[in-house]
């Protein structure tokens, strides 16, 4: 066992102490404490709070110590919503984007979330675990401890469980937490449009053959299915789903990003853990959301870099109550960013929050989405000691810095995984 650590000179620690989730004004409470301490030991918070307070406990007399110089600290960032695992970016298309083309007439032209397919189905599992690692290091080197990781670019029985094998792999081997989500409904594979009933017979494929394998395996804690125009339809994503829950896996939803569709409605009926994108929700979904215990997960990266205008309603989301969250999506053909303070800073001018209710939306409530609220998400007694460090003196710099890493150091339960040089 390491010597306890005390952690001192913290101009602001952010605690996000209390009951989560936050809904509604309580998104905008960060529990922070001016001058703040942290003890850590064994991995864990032995105690938060003021410097004179923690300095006082007798375990801090003798423990190793650490002055971060007037810094502002708070919990790592979970990153809810993530592709991982793909083989290479989609440069190619970012001039037709940039150009006018819509996201579906790129599929159209054979790009899009096809041709991640067929990059990765002849990509080697370590080239794809290379391009992961590298991923994973610059997630921590944003002040990211945990992310959910979506299959979804194999589409077939054997890609997708190597996808899923490789979240494992790469778990076990460095401190970023991965949380493993099936995906197989990301859209239909080109081996069965075309074809009659295509959709139909891939949902089979994936309810009868890679559904149980995945269970069978232990590869996932969640499966999600994107519910959209030319994707999956609101009824066959909730056969899949419902079958998913029948095998334990808890459903998570991509809903309302290109059109409504329905999807929200559907999350909330099925008790989904988060329903994401929700660019197009109607007032009635944002009642839904705001009366559910699903997380609303919004993505300003991927408005952001498709150059969209319409991005999702923050502000009545949180009036309605709902639980709000943040991810960056990070995935080679929408949102190409493994950074979690340049999402803050979208979230601030696009949606509209404030720095405090981003900051809360991207850790206690991105906690609270992967199931994992009363371990991570808050610098608070017994929680896991994921801590992030900040070159600033005010919280609110985070997002006020754009396009910037103003990350100075980052802990994963007690250890420093990264620091700035
Ligand atoms: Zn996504």
């Amino acid at each position: 066992m390491a010597n306890p650590l005390l952690i001192t000179g913290a101009s602001q620690l952010l605690t996000l102490r209390g009951r989560g989730p936050r809904r509604g004004n309580a998104l905008s409470n960060l529990g922070i404490v001016k001058d703040g301490a942290l003890l850590l030991r064994d991995g864990v918070i032995a105690a938060a709070g003021s410097r004179a307070k923690v300095e006082a406990l007798p375990e801090a007399v003798a423990a190793e110590k650490l002055d971060v110089g007037g810094r502002v600290v708070l919990p790592g960032f979970i990153d809810s919503h993530t592709h991982l695992i793909h083989a290479v970016s989609r440069a190619e298309e970012y001039g037709l984007k940039i150009a006018g083309a819509s996201y579906e007439e790129i599929a159209h032209k054979g790009g899009g979330i096809l041709n991640s397919v067929k990059k990765l189905r002849s990509a080697t599992s370590e080239a794809l675990k290379l391009r992961a690692r590298a991923a994973l290091r610059e997630f921590a080197g944003h002040g990211t401890t945990t992310i959910e990781a979506k299959s979804g670019y194999g589409l077939d029985v054997a890609s997708e469980l190597k996808i899923l094998r490789l979240h494992r792999e790469l778990n076990e081997e460095q401190p970023v937490k991965i949380v493993s989500t099936f995906l197989g409904a990301h859209v239909v594979p080109l081996e069965f449009r075309g074809k009659k009933d295509g959709a139909e017979r891939y949902l089979a494929l994936l309810m009868e053959k890679l559904l149980p394998e995945v269970v069978v395996g232990d590869l996932a804690e969640y499966c999600d299915v994107f519910c959209e125009r030319g994707a999956f339809t609101v009824g066959q994503s909730k056969k899949l789903l419902t079958k998913a829950k029948e095998h334990g896996l808890r459903p998570r939803l991509h809903a309302e990003q290109l059109s409504r569709t329905g999807g929200t409605q559907l999350a909330v009926e099925l008790g989904a853990a988060s329903c994401d994108h929700l660019e197009q929700v109607n007032d009635a979904d944002i009642r839904a959301l705001g009366k559910s215990g699903t997380v609303a997960t919004l993505l300003p990266g991927c408005d952001f870099h498709l150059g969209l205008e319409q991005y999702a309603p923050a502000r009545k989301l949180i009036e309605a109550g709902a639980i709000v969250g943040l991810a960056t999506d990070y995935n080679p053909g929408t949102s190409p960013t493994t950074s979690m303070p340049m999402i803050l800073s979208l979230a601030c001018s696009q949606l509209r929050m404030t720095p405090a209710e981003a900051i809360a939306a991207a850790t206690i409530n991105a906690a609270y989405s992967l199931g994992r609220e009363k371990t991570i998400g808050s610098l608070e007694e017994g929680k896991q000691a994921d801590v992030a460090v900040y070159e600033v003196e005010d919280y609110r710099e985070i997002p006020y810095y754009f396009g910037m890493n103003v990350c100075w150091m980052t802990m994963k339960s007690g250890e420093i995984v990264w620091m700035r040089d």
